[in-house]
């Protein structure tokens, strides 16, 4: 089956055709990064505006790069939430509105379902499985016995990984968004600074970053007080140091744990190459785990993860009415 796909629940109006949920036909991705820049996040109203300027074109964008119309297509997939409502609101009135006028089914899809989905477009999903989702707004590790069955088993609960990312880059007055700045500071830096890493509870695989986050406000700001500079290189390496130590330890426990068969890895920070590396490295030994990284494009947001995730529900049944709504507080289980 062929699916059109809209993504629209934070800055990037996405449009995707993908073919039997796993080939990508077409992949556009509208970014109003530009537009945030200057307010140094994600203003919610200006997105809102940008989505309605943008969804006619990259839907007629997305039909045009694969020479096809809408007779081509089976059914419409939208990101129901979670994510900004107004952002939200305008992919699921598009989606609406073309499953209306053209009699297509429509299929609503939970916007971190679609970040592990974008892994189906690498590979076929082998259960159980285990997902790392590292996201703007996600810290999370889900077991999977089967498809679109979510099981939660441990998440942040304080900031996600992409929020300390991006607050971290904030103090060191790098533009937003932050994790890909950091990231490539990180890379031409050492470790030296000695930064917390929140274990929490044995057994425990949820995680928390705001002790970090503030334990480098608090650095950079003891320097300034005492007249030191920082090394910006050294302090965004002992942060990603901390960030991916955690990440990557907690997830191999999981594995253990839970013996699957593969490993995701899903989500914006996912584009992190240090986390990348890190868990290349750390899952080397495990020959029976497959590791699945997907590449940069489909970590971050995009709606060919949402076609992906759409496929499966698609063959399941799942369909919305015309009463569907963007519901910014979805959650996945
Ligand atoms: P969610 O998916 O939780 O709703 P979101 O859609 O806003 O949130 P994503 O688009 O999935 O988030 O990811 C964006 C986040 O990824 C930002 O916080 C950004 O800083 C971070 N990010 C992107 N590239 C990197 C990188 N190379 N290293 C670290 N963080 C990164
Ligand atoms: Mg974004
Ligand atoms: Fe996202």
């Amino acid at each position: 089956e062929v699916i059109l796909a809209i993504e629209t629940s934070c800055d990037e109006t996405a449009v995707a055709i993908i073919r039997g949920g796993t080939e990508i036909v077409a992949n556009v991705v509208a970014s109003q990064i530009e537009s945030h820049k200057r307010f140094g996040g994600v203003v919610p109203e200006i997105a809102s505006r940008h989505h309605v300027e943008q969804i006619t074109i990259v839907v007629e964008e997305a039909l045009h790069q694969s020479n096809m119309t809408f007779d081509d297509i089976d059914a419409i997939a939208v990101t129901e939430g979670p994510g900004l409502v107004g952002a939200l609101l305008i992919g699921v009135n598009a989606a609406k509105a073309l499953a209306f006028a053209h009699q297509k089914p429509l299929i609503p899809v939970h916007h971190i379902a679609g970040h592990i989905y974008a892994n189906q477009l690498i590979t076929p999903l082998k259960f159980p499985l285990l997902a790392l989702v590292v996201s703007g707004g996600h810290t999370e590790l889900v077991y999977m016995k089967e498809h679109v069955r979510f099981e939660v088993i441990g998440e942040t609960r304080d900031d996600a990984a992409g929020e300390a990312y991006d607050k971290v880059a904030r103090t060191l007055q790098l533009p937003y968004p932050g994790g890909p700045h950091i990231d490539r500071l990180a890379q031409e830096g050492e470790p030296l600074i000695d930064l917390p890493r929140a274990w929490l509870e044995d057994g425990s695989y949820d995680f928390s970053f705001s002790g970090l986050k503030s334990a480098v406000i608090n650095t950079v700001h003891n320097a300034k007080q005492k007249g030191e500079d920082i090394n910006p290189q050294t302090l965004a390496a002992s942060f990603q140091a901390s960030v991916v130590d955690v990440l990557v330890t907690k997830t191999e426990k999981a594995v253990q744990e839970y013996n699957v068969n593969q490993l995701l890895l899903a989500g914006g920070v996912a584009a992190n190459k240090g986390l990348r590396e890190a868990l290349q490295q750390r899952f080397e030994k495990y020959s029976n785990v497959e590791l699945v990284i997907p590449p940069l494009s489909l970590c971050t947001d995009n709606a060919a993860m949402i076609g992906a995730a759409a496929s499966v529900l698609y063959r399941k049944d799942r369909r919305a009415t015309m009463a569907l709504n963007a519901n910014p507080g979805l959650v996945l289980e």
